[in-house]
């Protein structure tokens, strides 16, 4: 009996001493020690351009949508209004064919967009996704091995490397020559920052910043995505290029490669079910800003359950953005940013 009496005098003395509930007692107090604040300022918010008139939306992604030139221009502003200083924009195009060549054409589907935002808001941060998927009829992110493009020693439908190299860089140049602040490689080629970087300072935009998919994993959270970009595989998937999701030390080695290229901003892609490698990844580079993308699917699956009246949309989503902040982004690229503006201010 003496014995538990001196246990619990210890415990109560213990406890006495270290409280940390002392500094969560009121609101003031917790918002003066709050270690992460999410702001509107941090967000990215993603646009799908097509053409023709209007804005339909995507089945899987509840309030997002494909927008004609003149409905993005609208959403640009009304973004603005909320405090979000950048857009990354993705294009539909008109006809898709194996290299894609709307994608680098003067007047495709983002060149149009980037001019006709950049004339209402000049102030908005365009960002532009430079891939090929959503522009070849396969819908695979490279060149593949086939037709004339044919090597005997690779396996046929492989995604050639070096000469997607040379697309992309064509594309960043005609994006930086429409008026893009930041470019963005979501493609996972090899060497691909290197060559865009080379291409923009030779056409002249050395100034321009190059925000790299650095760290984009093969994971199954794109699937809203590829109905939002028309822009799913037509046969076999992308696990040759983009990573797989059981590795996380080779994050490591994806984004030192494209820091010794010139990456001037890093990225992780998904968010949510890879906090550990964006807190990874910016340990390991804490000088280059780190940028989160926050997916089509992780975006569908709150809107599913507060849909269903299962979740407070509003308390879920702001709890999901502040987490990646915590583990590391500087920035997110999200679906949610309009809805997360509004609810921040
Ligand atoms: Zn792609």
């Amino acid at each position: 009996m003496i014995s538990v009496l001196n246990a619990e005098r210890q415990t109560t003395q213990y406890r006495a001493v270290r409280r940390p509930r002392r500094l969560r007692q009121t609101a003031a107090l917790r918002g003066m020690l709050r270690e992460t604040e999410l702001n509107a300022g941090d967000l990215i918010y993603p646009l799908f351009v097509r053409h023709g008139r209007g804005r339909t939306e995507i089945r899987s992604m509840p309030g997002v949508y494909q927008l004609s030139v003149d409905e993005a221009v609208r959403e640009a502003e009304s973004a603005a209004a909320l405090g979000i200083p950048a857009l990354i924009l993705f294009g539909i195009p008109l006809e898709k064919d194996p290299v894609g060549l709307e994608n680098f054409a003067e007047y495709g589907i983002i060149q149009q967009a980037i001019r006709a935002i950049k004339r209402r808001i000049p102030e908005m941060v365009l960002i532009t996704d430079v891939c090929l998927c959503e522009y070849t009829d396969h819908g695979h992110c490279g060149i593949l091995n086939a037709g004339e493009h044919y090597h005997a020693h690779l396996p046929e439908g492989y995604v050639l490397n070096d000469e997607t190299l040379e697309v992309l860089a064509k594309v960043a140049v005609s994006h930086a020559e429409s008026g893009a602040d930041i470019v963005a490689p979501s493609g996972m080629m090899d060497g691909m920052v290197a060559a865009i970087r080379g291409a923009l300072d030779e056409s002249g935009f050395e100034h321009l910043p190059i925000l790299s998919y650095a760290v984009k994993y093969a994971s199954s959270f794109y699937g809203p995505f590829r109905e939002a970009a028309e822009g799913a595989p037509k046969f076999g998937d992308r696990k040759s290029h983009q990573m797989d999701p059981a590795n996380g030390r080779e994050a490591l080695r994806e984004a030192a490669l494209d820091v010794e290229q010139g990456a001037d901003i890093l990225m992780v892609k998904p968010a949510l079910a890879y906090l550990d490698v964006i807190h990874t990844v910016k340990q390991a580079f804490p000088e280059l800003p780190l940028a989160a993308y926050n997916v089509s699917g992780e975006y569908a699956m709150i809107k599913a359950a507060a849909m269903n009246g299962w979740i407070d949309e509003a308390k879920v989503t702001l709890e999901t953005l502040t987490a990646i902040k915590r583990a590391g982004a500087d920035v997110i690229l999200t679906y949610h940013a309009k809805d997360a503006a509004g609810w921040l201010k």
